[in-house]
């Protein structure tokens, strides 16, 4: 798997669609302070899901979205998609090119899609655990993230090595079925209660 294209619409400083081709093997993106090398980084982590406007480095989700410059007027959305390559089938479906894409307006209403089809932010994340890609995994480290994780509880610090061991996905499921569990015991007793009632 790797990373092929970002097409940028709107986001942060990215208020022209602008199209970021990758080929495998190394890429730098050099350029100027405040020339939006970061928010190429940003703009990755939130097309996989992130949910915390304070790690993307803003206040709130809106400021995703570009904010006008002395020369240009605000624009109302933004939209981020992300193409990876996945002939090496490391990624759980079928298709051999994988796109998703994240959309959000200024009035809060937002969308997640996986190749072009309408998706849950769910379905994103259950398709990267585990991947070296998803929103928590090791693949991005932003600047200050290795003092960060240094600094930590070591419960914390463990996610990037269980997301690389492969056991988030098994991890995730297993609070899932607890949680289907207390909702099933919850019933039961009901029943239990309801059958009381009726003897
Ligand atoms: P450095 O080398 O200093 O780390 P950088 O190239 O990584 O810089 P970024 O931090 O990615 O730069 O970009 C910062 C720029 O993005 C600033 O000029 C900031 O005004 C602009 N920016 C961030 N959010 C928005 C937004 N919502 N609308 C418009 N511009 C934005």
């Amino acid at each position: 798997m790797f990373l092929k294209r970002i097409d940028l619409i709107g986001f942060k400083s990215f208020a022209d669609k602008t199209t970021l081709e990758f080929s495998p093997g190394l890429t730098a993106v050099v350029g100027p302070n405040g020339s939006g090398k970061s928010n190429v980084a940003d703009a990755i982590r939130w097309v996989l899901g992130e949910q915390s406007a304070k790690s993307l480095r803003g206040n709130r989700m809106e400021d995703v979205i570009f904010a006008g410059s002395e020369t240009r007027r605000a624009v109302n959305f933004c939209e981020v998609s992300l193409t990876l390559d996945n002939e090496d089938g490391h990624l759980p479906v079928s298709y051999k090119e994988v796109n998703i894409t994240r959309r959000v307006y200024r009035s809060g209403e937002s969308e997640y899609l996986l190749n072009r089809q309408p998706c849950r932010l769910k379905d994103i994340l259950e398709l990267f655990m585990d991947s070296g890609l998803g929103r928590e995994s090791y693949s991005i480290i932003g600047q200050g993230r290795i003092e960060e994780m240094l600094s930590t509880h070591p419960e914390d610090r463990r996610g990037p090595f269980e997301d690389a061991a492969g056991i988030v996905k098994f991890k995730h499921r297993r609070k899932e079925a607890e949680r289907k569990l207390g909702e099933t015991d919850a019933n039961l007793t009901r029943i239990d209660d309801i059958i009381a009632e009726l003897e």
